[in-house]
């Protein structure tokens, strides 16, 4: 398998060749990174390629240990991805569901407006008055912006709070940290860049204002417990303790981003279970960031209200890859059931011009992972039990199918 396993990593950099966005971290040999920019492999070839080599693992015998199980499992699923992924850069037309099963091994449920509707009606109780009920509820939430010049303050606290309930639970490299820079003109609101040696470069995209409950958000899904923990620990256990050089490279169009998303966007509820998260808020960031801590717990109660809108995003993107809806469309879809304002929707569409299906990964990503480690037994009663089948979680090759 570490003969297979090493071809993998160099058809996932060859692919990275002629796909910007395809490769999200490598930090294995940097000699099999130049050699794959002066071969410069054609699709062609690094698709027959990688068909080779999944063929080749469908002849190896199912180990006994779980964990080389999933070894074998996973580099044949992220093979296969690889081999959606080429076939798409080759002109291949799939379905929304087609591509998200390919390339993350998992579908997003298909939802119906009136499910969204329903929420919409509640928030419209709460928001009486004229007018769309996005200008309404962008006009409450204007109040709840971090000025530009404490952003990075609020942030930094927010950061040593997600590390200090991280540590307290599981154990971290020694030298691990990130940087984080403010940066503008992409289609995401932050991006962790994982430079292997247990760093991470976090990006902050602040084109748009920054909500105060992006502080939090943020803090954790890059940072601690997600991306960065994610990506170190896989470091430190697959690829430092046992050798498995296929985790120095992380495609992005792949099953993995499902774990990196889902463990990422649920490792904000571990690490703040129940009323924490808002008492946090109140007596910490908000105060960090000028704003009226008294409102804390009113802003809250509303975002749990609009947090149940999250598959919306997934059925303007589905609708819009089909070609059903055009980009007006999408963004109009976007304002009037995912409740974003017309700026925040037209940049969501960017982003699905520039991910599609990946979308998927952060809300679907997060339910699968909540219900497996509440499935063994990680329910929000049992909060050392949930960092630990967290920590297991995001310290193995699991894929999106093996977490039902
Ligand atoms: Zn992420």
């Amino acid at each position: 398998m570490d003969t297979i396993a090493e071809q993998y990593v160099k058809l996932v950099l060859a692919l990275g060749q002629h796909d910007a966005d395809y490769v999200d971290a490598y930090y294995g040999p940097p000699e099999w990174k130049k050699a794959a920019e002066s071969s410069k492999s054609d699709p062609a070839r690094i698709e027959s390629s990688a068909v080779e080599l999944v063929s080749a693992l469908a002849g190896e015998r199912e180990p006994a240990d779980e964990m080389q199980r999933l070894r074998l499992h996973y580099l044949q699923r992220q093979l296969s991805a690889l081999v959606a992924r080429v076939r798409m850069l080759k002109g291949a037309k799939l379905s929304f569901d087609d591509e998200s099963r390919a390339l993350y091994d998992a579908v997003a449920p298909t939802l119906p407006e009136s499910h969204f509707q329903e929420i919409l009606d509640r928030l419209a109780d709460r928001f009486p008055g004229s007018g769309p009920l996005v200008d309404r509820y962008d006009a409450f939430r204007r109040n709840f912006v971090v000025p530009r010049e404490k952003l990075d303050a609020v942030f930094q606290r927010a950061i040593q709070a997600c590390r200090e309930r991280t540590v307290r639970h599981m154990t971290l490299p020694a030298d691990e940290r990130f940087t984080v820079e403010y940066v503008t003109g992409k289609s995401w609101s932050g991006y962790n860049w994982y430079q292997g040696g247990f760093r991470s470069l976090i990006q902050v995209n602040t084109d748009l204002p920054v909500y105060i409950d992006r502080a939090v958000d943020l803090a954790c899904h890059e940072g601690y417990p997600g991306h960065h923990v994610y990506n170190a620990l896989l470091e430190k256990h697959l690829v430092k303790d046992r050798g498995w050089v296929e985790f120095t490279v992380y495609p992005l169009f792949s099953p993995q981003s499902l774990i990196a998303e889902g463990t990422a966007n649920f490792g904000i509820e571990v690490a703040f279970p129940g009323r924490e998260r808002v008492d946090f808020e109140r007596t910490v960031l908000f105060p960090a960031a000028g704003l009226d801590a008294s409102r804390a717990g009113e802003y809250y109660d509303v975002q749990a209200m609009v947090e149940q809108l999250a598959y919306a995003g997934n059925e303007a993107a589905r609708r819009y890859i089909n070609g059903r809806i055009d980009a007006a469309e999408a963004t109009r879809w976007l304002e009037r059931y995912a409740l974003m304002p017309r700026d925040r929707a037209a940049q969501r569409v960017r982003f699905f011009d520039q991910y599609r299906s990946y979308v998927i990964n952060y809300n679907l990503g997060k339910d699968m992972v909540r219900r497996f480690i509440e499935s063994r037994g990680g329910t929000p009663d049992k909060p050392a039990k949930r960092w630990e089948e967290f920590e297991k979680l995001i310290s193995s090759p699991r894929l999106p199918s093996g977490l039902e």
